[in-house]
Formats: C-alpha cells, structure tokens, sequence
C-alpha cells in the first residue's frame, strides 16, 4: 500500500496505462492511507471517497476497452480548498463560505481531471491563502507531517502535508508570496510555482490577483513538471493567462547543466535571518550543481530589502478589493430576504477570521484617498524595481538559486504576532512581485531531522531551466520520506 502513495505521478500513470495496476486499486491504497493517517495530519478538509472510487472505476473501463485516459491515469490528487471543484465543498479555509458546493471546476483541476487524474478531495490551508503556517484555517489545524508539533507551512500546508505523508500523489496549491514554496521546503517536497499567467486562475479564489498562481506540489521535480504540462496553457476564461501552449518539460529532466550560469543573489545569503544549515544546505545545492557543469556567479538583486513591506500593501489592497464580494449572502449562507440586511453586517463579522480583516483593513487604508499615493502607489514603484532587479541579474546568469524560508519549519504557535509571521515570507515574496517561476525542492536536513529547501528562480516562461537545474540538484540530494508511521515503507 505505501509502495503505491510514494511511487510517484509519473510512475503510477505508467502502471496504470500498461495494466500492471488498477486505477481503484491505487484510488483505494490512498484512500486507506487518508483514513488511516489523516486524524494526525489534518491535511484534508474534505475527502470525496465515492466520487474517487466511481472516476477510478470510469477510469479502469477506459483503459480495458483500449483507451488512453492521458498521461495523468489514474493518479490521485488533491486540490487547496481555494480552488474550486465542481460538487465538492470549497471554503477557501473561510466560514464565510461554508457549506459552498461550487457549479464548475476550475479550469486547472478540469484539465487534471481531462488528463485521468482521481480527485482526492480538498486540502486544508490558510484562510484565504493568507498565512505562512496553516494556522489561519478557520476549521482545523494541519501538521508537519516530519514532526506534528510543527507546522507544515502555507498558505498551502495541506497541499504539502499530503504530499509528503503519501496522502495524495500530487496536489495543486496556490502561490501569491510563496504559499506553495514555503510549505513545500517545511515538508521536504517539490512545489513549482509557474510565471504569472502560466497557469489560468479561473476558478482560484481570488486573493491578490496580480500575484496569484496556481502550482503543482509532488514528489519529484518530474512529478511536478508532468502536472504543470496538464495544467498549463492559455484560457480564454482568464485574460491574463499568457497566449503559449503548455511547456514540453520532461526534455529538460535529463538535460543537464553543463554550461548552465547559476547566479546566487547575495541578499538572499546576508543578514542574522538566515539559520546557518539552511545556508550550507543551499550552497551545497550550488556545489552539486557545480560538480554537474554549471558556473556559479555572485549577483545582487539591491531591492530585496524593499519586497516584504511592498507585498504587505500591494496583497492586502487587492485582497480587499476582492473579498468585498463575500457579503454572507451570495455565497454559502440561504436565508429569506427579509433577513439579509442583518446577515450581511453579521456575517461580515462573523463569517472572517482575524488575519482576513487585517489585510482588508490593512488594506482598504492603504487605497484611501490621500493615503494612495504615499502607500499603493510607492509599492507599485517598488515592484517595478524588484522586477528590474531580476531582470538585470537574469541577463548576466540562467538561474538563481537561493533558500526558500529563512529556518526550517517552525512549532505551533510559535510565531507570535503577525509580524513575526510575515518575516517569514522574506525570501519568497519578491519572486511573485516580479511575476518569474520559482521551483521549491529540498536539498537537505537540520540536525533536528527537518527538511530544508532551496529554490531555484528563472525567467518567466522559462520553467524549463528551473526543472533542468532541479533535476540534477535532486539527483545529488534524493526525494525525501519523512519518518512516521505514514512515512515508513
Ligand atoms: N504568506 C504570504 C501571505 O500571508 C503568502 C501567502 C500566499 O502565497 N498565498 O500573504
């Protein structure tokens, strides 16, 4: 059973289009494992067993009767809950959505489901994708599935755990400032986060709509490449996805880096911040990629400093824009007429959680008549030099490769006060600002026993260096398994 939850996407597809296993025999070997392991974890929030089981079986007469169901057949995956999925509850981790059965399905989990994947179910994460521990989920708390008084990041903490723990054999999470890097480096997986426009946002609960990105997490960097080929693509649906076909990614796995520049960003390296193993972890992945061919350049990238207070404006402004369609009427909540004025002031209230009405009031300030040009305005130019910042050093160098978080996960309840949590954040907001890829793979572990992980940054549209230079960083540092009994072959 556990041989099936960590043999991986591109491998289970395989064994399911040549016969040598059943879709529901591998649907149902997850299922068991949720059952069994999920009460620990918490990385569902829902989990569609008779809507898996009936795809599986769909799946296995299609394959029988000589039919090809594509090259995500018959693998299990879960969905963050800020996606949204025909028939399937979506709360965006809000109670200001509870009870919401969405009509349509995102066009990202309709092209997984056109490529023969299962859904699982959907996965735990910060309300609203506003978080960095998985702790601002208004229903319940997910574990680090490598030690359960941790947490696994976020906003998408479910999105990794499940990964991690064999819950789900890929899974789909959202990145706005590092939400699927950050719990993928915290739970020792691969999280891909695709340029802006990649991947069509339809049916992404929207948060801050200049940033966010759907992305796949998984085991290996081939794993996640194999679902960013499904789910990318140009959509008519949503008019800032970019006019290019899906990337061909699976060339570069074996592409290798000879002659490849690898710049490391000084910034990301300076400053008491930065654990002193999560540095040698990431200059060891330098080292391995130097051993394979690649050169390794030192470059700045000045406005670092600058992106934190910049995406703390920039993400809430929009988010407050965007959350003032949740009034508890339209969505969720069924009441009589009469009783809506009362609801709407109620459940406003009621209905968000404390992060959620920081950032719209964070927010709304920062968009005020007279208080815009000092604050939305000034981060809008801020932006515009991070960007330029990358741009420039993507010229002298292929790829940049620097840590993703500044320690290894952290305990519950640790971070006290929300400062505290957007630190956090440092190393991954400025790569969203600027709108390039961004690939999360761990490279290592703390003698705690944690994951550690590194990313790599390219330019847009070029995921393809970023799976080149994954590869050859993971074939030097192994996929990781954590210990447990979810973890234990
Ligand atoms: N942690 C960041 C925030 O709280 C990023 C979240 C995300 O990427 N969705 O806004």
């Amino acid at each position: 059973m556990s041989e099936l939850a960590f043999a991986g996407v591109v491998e289970l597809a395989r064994r399911v289009r040549a016969r040598e296993v059943s879709a529901r025999e591998v649907t149902d070997a997850f299922l068991a494992r949720i059952d069994e392991h999920d009460g620990a974890i918490g990385s569902y929030l829902v989990v569609d067993h008779d809507g898996a089981r009936a795809r599986a079986d769909q799946l296995d007469l299609e394959v029988a009767a000589g039919k090809d169901p594509g090259p995500l057949a018959g693998v299990p995956i879960g969905v963050k809950d800020v996606i949204v999925t025909e028939g399937l509850t979506t709360t965006a981790g809000s109670r200001i959505l509870d009870g919401w059965v969405p009509p349509y399905d995102a066009t990202a989990v309709a092209r997984l489901r056109a490529a023969g994947a299962v859904i699982l179910g959907k996965l735990n994460c910060d309300e609203f994708a506003m978080g960095s521990s998985n702790e601002r989920s208004a229903w319940k708390p997910c574990t680090n599935p490598w030690d359960t008084s941790r947490v696994p990041g976020g906003s998408s903490g479910g999105s990794a755990a499940a990964v991690a723990a064999g819950l789900a054999a890929a899974t789909l999470g959202t990145d706005t400032g590092g939400s699927i890097r950050q719990p993928a480096a915290f739970c020792g997986v691969v999280g891909l986060k695709p340029t802006y426009g990649r991947v069509s946002r339809w049916g992404a609960i929207a948060f801050a709509s200049s940033l966010d990105q759907i992305g796949p997490m998984a085991r290996s960097v081939g794993d996640a490449a194999r679902v960013l080929e499904v789910i990318a693509g140009v959509d008519r649906r949503d008019s800032t996805s970019i006019d290019q076909p899906a990337p061909q990614l699976e060339p570069s796995l074996a592409a290798g880096v000879s002659g490849l520049r690898v710049g490391l960003p000084k910034e990301f390296f300076e400053g008491a911040a930065l654990d002193g193993e999560v540095a040698a972890a990431v200059r060891a992945a330098a080292d391995a990629l130097a051993a394979a061919g690649a050169t390794l350049k030192d470059v700045s990238l000045p406005h670092t400093k600058y992106a934190l207070p910049a995406y703390y404006v920039v993400a809430p402004a929009e988010a407050a824009s965007n959350l003032a369609r949740y009034d508890g009427v339209r969505y969720g909540h069924r009441a009589p007429a009469r009783e809506l004025g009362d609801m709407y002031a109620q459940s406003r209230a009621q209905g968000f959680g404390p992060e959620v009405k920081r950032r719209i009031m964070i927010g709304t300030y920062a968009l005020r008549a007279g208080y815009y040009d000092a604050y939305y305005k000034k981060a809008q130019q801020v932006r515009a030099l991070i960007k330029r910042d990358f741009d420039q050093a993507l010229e002298e160098v292929d790829v940049l490769l620097a840590p993703v978080a500044p320690t290894p996960a952290f305990g519950l309840g640790e971070k006290a006060t929300p400062i505290d949590m957007y630190l956090a954040d440092v190393f991954t907001l400025s790569c969203n600002l600027a709108g390039i890829p961004g690939l999360a793979l761990p490279v290592g572990n703390a003698s705690s026993g944690l994951p550690i992980g590194a990313q790599l940054l390219g330019r847009a549209l070029d995921e393809a260096t970023l799976v080149r230079a994954g590869a050859v960083i993971e074939a030097a540092f192994g996929t990781r398994r954590p210990p447990g009994p979810w973890g234990a072959p």
